[in-house]
This record gives C-alpha cells, structure tokens and sequence, in this order.
C-alpha cells in the first residue's frame, strides 16, 4: 500500500503556533513517530506539509533587511521552507527509525508546480500571509507592487494569489524515490508555483498554493492508494462549533460534497481538506482520511477518522 501524508502546519509548530527552530525540531520528531509507526507496516509513504508559519518568518526577515539585502521573491520563501522542513523532518525520521531498527532511506524533493497564469487568483489576490502591518508601513509596500487590505485593528496585511495547482513538475523524481524504497518529503507548501511559458520554460510567481489541493494532486501523480490528511482534530466536523456537532466517520465522496455545499466546512481551514479528500477519491483514490496524528496508523486502515471512500 502507498500512502500520501499530508501534515498541517501545526505538526510543523508549536501547539501555540511558534516556529522557533526548537519548536519545529520537536513538532517533526512527534510527527515522524507518527510516521515512524506507519512504516512498521509494510508500505510506502510519501510526505507533505504546510509552511505558513515558516514563510511568515521569512517574510518578516525580507522586510527588516530589506535596506541591506534584498528580499527574495515568495516562490524562492518557498523553496526554502521546502529544503529546510525536509532537512528537519528527514533528521527526525532518520533519528526514529534509527531507534526501530527500520531499514529505511529518506529524501526531499523540491518541489515544483505548475500554476496557469491566468488563473482567477492573479487578478484577484485573497490568501492572506505573513504579519500585520500600520498602515504607513503597507502603503510603502503597496508601492512596490505588492497586494495589501485593511483588516481593521489588527491592521494591513498582504494578500497574495492562491491558485489552483494543476501540474507537479517534480512528481515524476519522487515517484522514482519511492519506487526505490526511499520515505520521500515531497511539494511542501503546496509546491513552488511556477507558471509555463510558450517556449516550455518554467519561471517562480508571487503566489502560494493551498497545501491540501497539493497533496491530492501529488497522491495521483505518485499512484497513492490511500491520501492522509493529518491535523489537528480527529475529524471532519458537521455543525462544527455549535450544540448540533457531530463527527464524519465513513462517508461517500457524493455524501461528502453535499455536507461541503451546505457549508459545514470553513473555507481558509477544513474546507481545503475536504475537497483535496473528495478530489483524491473522485480521481480513482481507494480512501482518503482526515485525522489528527494520534489516529495516523488507524487512519491507513480505515479505522478511525473521517474517511471518505468511492460513491
Ligand atoms: P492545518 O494546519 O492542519 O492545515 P487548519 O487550521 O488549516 O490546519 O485546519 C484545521 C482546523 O479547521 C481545525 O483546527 C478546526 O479549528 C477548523 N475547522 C473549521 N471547520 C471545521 C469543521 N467543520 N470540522 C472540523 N474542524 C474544522
Ligand atoms: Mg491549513
């Protein structure tokens, strides 16, 4: 069985949201023992993860140093968090496997995806990323062509173009990891967006691709049987948050899209997750499963999680 992983970023944080370097080596170690427990069964995993708190960071950097070195555009943010989170993640995995007596080789790949250049989100920008900002500060910015919006009395932030990933560049490398046995960390971030030109050549954009619309994606193109979408909740929730709450167990991808059109899931956070669940199934996946990590070799059975399977 081969299994995409899909980790949030609060796998790759804090429980409190903080991304110091000690906080992301401790998230990855509990991570990869989620990992780790997969692997005593026999499959093959391919992971992916978030980075919005890791290019946040890198945002802030570009910022403050941008009078003595010069920012660096999102698709190279995201290059880096992709090279940096595998390091961590492979040293982790390697550490428990390690302990385990597991015989298995990691990798990373960076990861390249490829966007259309006239996708709807260019003209009209809503992921919002990194911090807020005065208004004096944004409107400097805005000069340099960026995209910002008043949000009121936290202030400004930018909103950048989330488009739809239609290609991953990269998926054929890490298909051949791991047909070689290899754990592969593959289109962190969602992917570096690349957009392709007339002539066939690649180039980076200004742009961040939703992670879970990524990993479905990547699950096809690395012949995935079963998609893992790992969180911070054990399930996919209908009423979430009022006295009507009740957990999704197994349901039918048709059942599922109609839980979303009646708009159970919040569309910045679960509602990604759903649809990247029902895209994998709908596009011959056996399972997709959204859980948190607690329930990972659970969810690669079936057995716990919200699980959605073939109408
Ligand atoms: P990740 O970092 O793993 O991508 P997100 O914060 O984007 O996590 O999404 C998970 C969050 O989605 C949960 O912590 C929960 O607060 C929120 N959420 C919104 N709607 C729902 C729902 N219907 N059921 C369960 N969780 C939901
Ligand atoms: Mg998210």
């Amino acid at each position: 069985m081969r299994v995409l992983l899909a980790l949030g970023g609060n796998a790759m944080t804090n429980a409190d949201g903080r991304a110091r370097p000690e906080d992301q080596i401790e998230a990855a170690r509990v991570a990869m023992a989620a990992v780790a427990d997969l692997l005593q069964h026999d499959v093959d995993v391919v992971v992916t993860h978030g980075n919005g708190p890791q290019v946040g960071n890198l945002l802030v950097k570009n910022e403050l140093a941008a009078a003595v070195v010069p920012p660096v555009p999102l698709d190279w943010c995201g290059a880096q968090t992709q090279a940096t989170l595998g390091f961590v993640l492979m040293d982790a995995l390697d550490a428990e496997l390690g302990r385990r007596g597991i015989d298995r080789r990691t990798a990373t790949v960076v990861t390249r995806t490829v966007v259309d250049a006239d996708d709807p989100g260019f003209a009209r920008p809503t992921k919002p990323i990194g911090r807020f900002l005065s208004a004096e500060e944004a409107a400097l910015l805005v000069e340099h062509g960026e995209t910002w919006e008043d949000r009121g009395a936290k202030g400004w932030r930018r909103v950048v173009a989330s488009p739809e990933p239609l290609r991953i560049v990269d998926a054929p490398a890490a298909q051949a990891l791991v047909d070689a046995g290899f754990v592969v960390i593959a289109n962190g971030g969602g992917g570096i967006p690349v957009v392709a030109e007339p002539d066939g050549s690649l180039h980076g954009v200004e742009a961040v691709i939703d992670k879970d619309l990524g990993a479905a994606l990547l699950a096809g193109s690395v012949d995935a049987d079963v998609l893992v979408i790992g969180t911070d909740v054990p399930h996919a929730v209908l009423h979430y948050g009022t006295p009507e709450a009740r957990d999704v167990g197994v349901v039918t991808v048709a059942e599922m899209r109609a839980y979303a059109a009646d708009g159970h899931f919040a569309s910045g956070s679960m509602g990604p997750k759903v649809e990247a669940a029902c895209r994998f199934v709908e596009q011959g996946g056996a399972r997709a499963v959204i859980t948190d990590l607690a329930h990972l070799a659970d969810a690669v059975t079936g057995a716990s999680g919200t699980v959605v399977v073939p109408n």
